[in-house]
């Protein structure tokens, strides 16, 4: 059996990991553009704020793939995938065959498509190259605008604040984390990013990035504005890596469609990661969470059914976690109130700047946000996942006496 994997990041490389506990001697071939071996993505702003070296953001030793036996071709581009002839063509020439495909090409930043975009001092953060570029690029002391206040536009500020940058971040939404956090927990968060000394402006949308000499000068806001910047850094989400699969029937697709076993509408080519779209726990309709630990998840299922077995991928609740200049938020599940909700519940405790939402929907807990406070993160988390009702509960999440010795004894 010859197993195919594109891409060596969170869902390739559990993926291939997991091919191996099943299978030790089938042929075990892993393609990545980038020739290094895995490394974490989330650490990139960690090394941007330089709170980390180089030597921390490695996933596994040198030693790793030739140990469990995987051939890596490392730096080499995937162009087209054939489903009909199973076979996958690099950039460079080669064609390489299979019986099992995994595509785990994940996600690249998007662009806003406004004038200026390809001007020195503009960056993205997503590979390892981007921070290089970032290190070599960025002027000491440099103005920069940060378009997008998500999770990672948040930490690129903490961590260029943390470097002696003027920070000033650009949001379209009216609130920063306009996903994740309703306006009381916003709110928090803001007191926290005017503590960090970052601008926040919000209800803003870039229209031209000006340069000078080649180089970045300004970034014009819709509204008339102009900013006078030196770097521009762009974090207003990504978009699937799926342009190998032009011209056959999986092309347009994006993200890619997987079943609960985590396969295409071909049986043997199978995605997981940033680039697909899986059954999400609770709706069971295909979503993309765009996270790590969703990307180990899928990585796991699929790189077992990828031998035979027969797993199923029950799904994931959305979640993130963030922890911002010691101010730490955590958010998961069903945020928005629907049809079927019957309750949001709410609880703020300004003196402690501590802040609880709860969402129930029939009878169950579907949503949690917690800011300030998070250590009971994970048993509320427990509670969703096993999607256990609240009645049966010893203790009501809603209690001032909810913690983890109430619940489980
Ligand atoms: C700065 C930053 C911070 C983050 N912080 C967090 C966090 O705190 N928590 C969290 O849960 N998530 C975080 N994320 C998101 C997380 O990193 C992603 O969800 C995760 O990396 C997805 O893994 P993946 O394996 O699906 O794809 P990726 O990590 O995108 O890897 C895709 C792989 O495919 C390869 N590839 C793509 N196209 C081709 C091609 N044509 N040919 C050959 N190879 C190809 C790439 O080189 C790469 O190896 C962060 C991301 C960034 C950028």
């Amino acid at each position: 059996m010859r197993y195919v994997i594109i891409g060596t990041s969170a869902a390739g490389l559990t993926a291939a990991e997991t091919v191996r506990q099943f299978d030790r001697q089938g042929e075990l071939i892993l393609i990545s553009d980038e020739a290094l071996r895995p490394y974490s993505r989330p650490m990139l702003t960690y090394l941007l704020g330089r709170e980390a070296g180089l030597e921390n953001i490695w996933l596994r030793p040198p030693s790793h793939f030739h140990k469990l036996n995987f051939k890596a071709m490392l730096g080499e581009p995937v162009a087209q995938v054939d489903p009909q002839a199973r076979e996958v063509y690099l950039s460079g020439g080669r064609v390489v065959k299979y019986d099992r495909l995994l595509i785990a090409s994940g996600a690249q930043p998007r662009m806003l498509g406004i004038p200026g975009e390809t001007l020195a001092g503009v960056f993205t953060l997503r590979r390892l190259a981007d921070w290089q570029k970032l290190e070599a690029d960025l002027p000491a002391g440099a103005t920069m605008a940060i378009v997008g206040a998500g999770p990672i536009g948040l930490k690129a500020a903490e961590a260029l604040r943390r470097r002696g940058h003027r920070v000033i971040l650009v949001e379209a939404e009216p609130r920063p984390l306009p996903r994740l956090l309703d306006d009381t927990a916003a709110k928090l968060l803001q007191e926290h990013l005017h503590g960090l000394g970052a601008e926040l402006i919000v209800k803003a949308r870039p229209a031209a990035i000006s340069g000078h000499q080649g180089r970045v000068r300004s970034l014009a806001l819709a509204d008339g504005r102009e900013l006078e910047v030196e770097g521009v850094l762009l974090a207003v989400g990504v978009r699937p890596r799926l342009e190998f699969l032009h011209g056959t029937p999986l092309a347009g697709n994006a993200p890619l469609t997987v079943n609960s076993f985590l396969q295409t509408q071909y049986p043997d080519i199978f995605a997981a990661g940033d680039c697909a779209e899986a059954p999400d726990l609770f709706s069971g309709k295909p979503v993309s969470y765009q996270i790590w630990p969703a990307a180990v998840a899928q990585g796991q299922v699929a790189g077992a059914n990828m031998t035979g077995a027969s797993r199923r991928y029950s799904g994931l609740l959305a979640q993130n976690s963030i922890s911002l200049h010691g101010f730490k938020i955590v958010s998961g599940g069903i945020l928005e109130p629907g049809p079927n909700l019957t309750e949001v519940w709410c609880r703020f405790d300004e003196r402690q700047g501590v802040y609880r939402r709860l969402v129930f929907q029939e009878g169950c807990l579907v949503g949690v946000t917690l800011a300030g406070e998070v250590t009971d993160a994970g048993l509320y988390f427990q509670i969703m996942t096993q999607k256990l009702p609240v009645k049966d509960l010893p203790v009501d999440p809603r209690s001032p006496d909810f913690h983890p010795g109430k619940v489980w004894g």
